[in-house]
C-alpha cells in the first residue's frame, strides 16, 4: 500500500509499505476518507519527534504515516476478533488511540488517558493517510448510514473534539457561547453550538474564516485582528460577559481573553494544544466563580454520540470541507493547510 509519511520540517513523502496483516485482537480497515486536523500541523512543521515530546506523547522520532481522522470499511480480522465485533464490510470511524485495553480509562472508552502508554494513530503510530490502517478492533466505532466517509473522518477528531468540549461545558439552548478560532475545530463548534440552541459569537482574525463562521450559524462575529476581544464580547452581552467560551486557537492572548470574557459563574474551556497562558488568579477566576476546563478530544462512545447528533439534527458536515485531495497530493495539501486561511481538507480514496 501507499502512505503519506511525515518526515518533519514540513516534508511529506509518499512511500510504499507492505499491506498490513491484522494480529490478535486487531482489524484492518480500507481507508475511504482521512481528514486533515489542525493539530497535524504541530507534527508537520517541526523536526521529527519534537512536537510529540512537547505534547507529552512519547519520544518516537521515526517518520510515520500521518492522519488521525481515519474512516473506512473493515476488510480483515485478526485472531480472536469475532464477526459480531467487527463484521467485514462494516463502515467505521477509528477512535485514533490504543491503550492497554484493560485499565479503567480504556474500559470506558477513554483509552487516550491510559497510564500504560498509548499509541496515537497518525502521531506515534501509522495513521489514516494510507490505503489501509491496522488497529485494535475495540478502537473502531460504527459510522451511521446517514454520514459520508468524509463526514465520519471529521467526527474522528476535529468535529468530535468540538462536540466533546460543548458537552463537557453542558451547553444549553439560550446560552451565549464565544468560540475563539474558526479553524476546523472552531468552525465545528460554531455549527454544533448553534444546533444545540446557543447564541454563538465567532472570534477569528482571518476574514475568510469569519465569513465561513457566519454561514455556519454564528450570530455575531468578532474580528480578532482589530477588536479588543474582552470588550467586544462584553459589548455583545450587555456588559455581562458570555456564559461559555471555547478556546480552539491555542494562542496565549486568546486563552487569556477566553477566561476574562466569561461572565460571573461562567465557564471557559481550552481545546487548543500546546503553549502557555498567564492568568491573574483572583480577578480572572476566583472573584468571579469561573470554571476553567481542559478538554482533550472525546471517548470512543462520545465519538459515536457526536456522529449520531450530526445525523439526527441533519447537519450537512460535508460543508466543512473546502479542499478534497487524492493521497498523491499530500505535499501540496499540507502546504495549503499550513497557510491556515482555508477550511478543512480531506483525502478521499
Ligand atoms: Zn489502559
Ligand atoms: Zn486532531
Amino acid at each position: 500500500m501507499r502512505g503519506a509519511v511525515f518526515l518533519g520540517d514540513r516534508k511529506i513523502e509518499i512511500r510504499s509499505f507492505p499491506d498490513p496483516t491484522p494480529g490478535p485482537g486487531e482489524v484492518v480497515i480500507q481507508i475511504k476518507a482521512s481528514g486533515m486536523c489542525g493539530s497535524d500541523l504541530k507534527f508537520y512543521r517541526p523536526p521529527p519527534g519534537e512536537a510529540q515530546k512537547a505534547l507529552g506523547l512519547g519520544n518516537n522520532t521515526e517518520p510515520f504515516i500521518g492522519g488521525h481522522e481515519p474512516c473506512g470499511v473493515i476488510v480483515a480480522r485478526g485472531p480472536g476478533v469475532s464477526e459480531r465485533e467487527a463484521p467485514v464490510g462494516q463502515r467505521v470511524m477509528n477512535h485514533h488511540y490504543a491503550g492497554c485495553g484493560v485499565c479503567g480509562h480504556c474500559r470506558v472508552g477513554w483509552s487516550q488517558l491510559c497510564r500504560a502508554g498509548i499509541v496515537v494513530y497518525g502521531v506515534t503510530g501509522d495513521g489514516g493517510h494510507a490505503e489501509y490502517l491496522k488497529a485494535p478492533a475495540r478502537t473502531m466505532v460504527p459510522l451511521p448510514e446517514e454520514l459520508s466517509f468524509s463526514e465520519g473522518a471529521a467526527v474522528s477528531c476535529g468535529t468530535g473534539t468540538a462536540f466533546g468540549a460543548l458537552r463537557r461545558m453542558r451547553t444549553q439552548g439560550g446560552q451565549t457561547l464565544a468560540v475563539f478560532g474558526q479553524g476546523p475545530v472552531g468552525l465545528s463548534a460554531t455549527l454544533l453550538g448553534a444546533k444545540m440552541g446557543a447564541r454563538v459569537i465567532a472570534v477569528e482574525a482571518n476574514a475568510g474564516r469569519l465569513a465561513l463562521a457566519k454561514q455556519f450559524g454564528a450570530d455575531a462575529l468578532v474580528d480578532a485582528s482589530k477588536q479588543d476581544l474582552v470588550k467586544a464580547l462584553k459589548d455583545l452581552t450587555r456588559g455581562e460577559g458570555v456564559d461559555l467560551t471555547l478556546e480552539c486557537s491555542g494562542a496565549p492572548a486568546a486563552r487569556q481573553a477566553a477566561v476574562r470574557a466569561v461572565k460571573t459563574w461562567g465557564t471557559a474551556c481550552f481545546v487548543g494544544e500546546g503553549g502557555e497562558v498567564t492568568l491573574e488568579v483572583s480577578p480572572d477566576l476566583l472573584r468571579r466563580q469561573v470554571t476553567l476546563i481542559g478538554s482533550w478530544t472525546f471517548s470512543a462512545t462520545g465519538m459515536g454520540e457526536c456522529a449520531r447528533f450530526v445525523a439526527d439534527t441533519g447537519i450537512d458536515l460535508e460543508r466543512i470541507f473546502t479542499h478534497r485531495w487524492k493521497l498523491d497530493q499530500a505535499a501540496e495539501a499540507y502546504k495549503v493547510f499550513d497557510a491556515q486561511s482555508s477550511g478543512k481538507g480531506v483525502f478521499e480514496f
